[in-house]
């Protein structure tokens, strides 16, 4: 394999520091030339000397002169924006770009990178949610490959591998069904802040670890993998598995069902994107089946968590609809970190976006940007109307 040259959208959140330490056992085979975070300025600053990155764009100009004092002596160039990501991301000495930022907020750079024909190596599903058929036609444009890093989509992808060609009879999407799972719905509606940050299989980010509590997270995924596989709605099935050991399955016309399966660590799919179609070693804790001895497999509960049927709807309804209800989730799972609002009002708001928001059957770029402000402001207002 020869070596490739990495660019990391965030590079100081979970997944970016996860990428970081796959980089670290494999540093003959990957060069970091580009990281990028929002605020966290020392550890931004010690991540590009330790890889000694070529490239650092710290987005707050805030901290723009002291992550550049600190990196002078080293020679590493220091931007500060988000245009600065737009920008370097497309530079012709980077081969991957792994899309590590939170939420919609990840759009634009995902954009400019899948333009320059870079291969992506996604672990911000919300880019797909939003803005699925537009950036999966860009890609294809554009000769970019996409290849997932969320668990589940590496799974199946890795499923897939090996039938290539055949259709996809179903996609069996495993959910660990998040902390509140055995939980009756009353006392899911008053789940504090603390509690639904408490995941019992994933370390993520705050953002993603409260969209696994409401299980909006399989809905975004769900809404990820129509795009990622050009698998509809209809074929995509939810199975609840709190090992998390299957990561997710792919099922064929004959009913051969291919699972792919590992202890939870999210250093593994990173790895594949980044060494696809060649496999690596990984320090992870390996398998070991007489010692797991039993999987356990459930029907989610739609009703204790709406988010999914949501999701359903969206993808059902198509245009910008999925990309209200990623927007109006964001605000929401943001009001319920600040104490603003209760467990169950993050999907009572993202409802009640997706009736006032105006639909649109087949946005464009412009209109994608202009849903997701619209859903916020709608779902800023709701909130308003019911906080605490
Ligand atoms: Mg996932």
């Amino acid at each position: 394999m020869e070596k490739r040259r990495v660019a990391i959208l965030g590079s100081t959140g979970s997944i970016g520091r996860q990428a970081l330490d796959v980089i670290r056992q494999h540093r003959d085979m990957f060069e970091v030339e580009l990281l990028t975070a929002n605020n966290s300025a020392d550890l931004l600053i010690s991540q590009a000397i330790e890889f000694d990155a070529n490239n650092v764009i710290i987005c707050n100009q805030q901290k723009y002169r002291q992550v550049a004092d600190a990196l002078e002596p080293h020679y590493i160039k220091v931007f500060a924006g988000m245009q600065s990501v737009c920008d370097l991301v497309q530079g012709s000495n980077i081969d991957i770009v792994l899309t590590s930022m939170v939420g919609f907020s990840g759009l634009e750079s995902t954009i400019a990178a899948v333009k320059a024909g870079k291969t992506i190596a996604l672990a911000n599903k919300e880019t797909l949610v939003a803005a699925g058929q537009i950036v999966m036609n860009m890609a294809t444009e554009h000769r970019s490959r996409i290849l997932p890093v969320d668990s589940e989509h590496s799974a199946i992808f890795q499923c897939l591998m090996g039938s290539a060609g055949a259709d996809i009879e179903k996609i069996h999407l495993t959910a660990s069904g998040g902390p509140f799972r055995t939980w009756e719905r009353e006392a899911i509606a008053k789940a504090t802040r603390e509690q639904a940050l408490n995941h019992p299989n994933w370390s993520m980010g705050s953002k993603i670890t409260i969209d696994s509590a409401t299980m909006m997270n399989k809905g975004l995924e769900i809404i990820e993998a129509r795009w990622l596989f050009g698998t509809p709605g209809e074929k995509i099935n939810v199975v609840v598995h709190p090992e998390s050991i299957i990561h997710s399955m792919v099922e064929y016309a004959d009913g051969s069902v291919i699972a792919q399966m590992g202890h939870p660590d999210m250093r593994e799919a990173i790895q594949f994107a980044f060494s696809y179609p060649y496999r690596l070693p990984l320090d992870n804790r390996k398998l070991n089946f007489a010692e797991l001895g039993r999987l356990t497999f459930s029907a989610p509960d739609t009703e204790k968590f709406p988010a999914l049927k949501l999701a359903y709807e969206a993808l059902e309804k198509g245009g910008n609809m999925p990309c209200i209800m990623n927007a109006a989730n964001e605000a929401a799972v943001s009001a319920f970190l600040d104490g603003r609002i209760g467990f169950y009002d993050i999907t009572d708001t993202v409802s009640s976006c997706m009736e006032s928001v105006e639909f649109i059957g087949a946005p464009d770029i412009d209109a994608v940007f202009g849903t997701n402000e619209a859903a916020l402001a709608a779902a800023a207002q709701h909130i308003n109307k019911i906080s605490r």
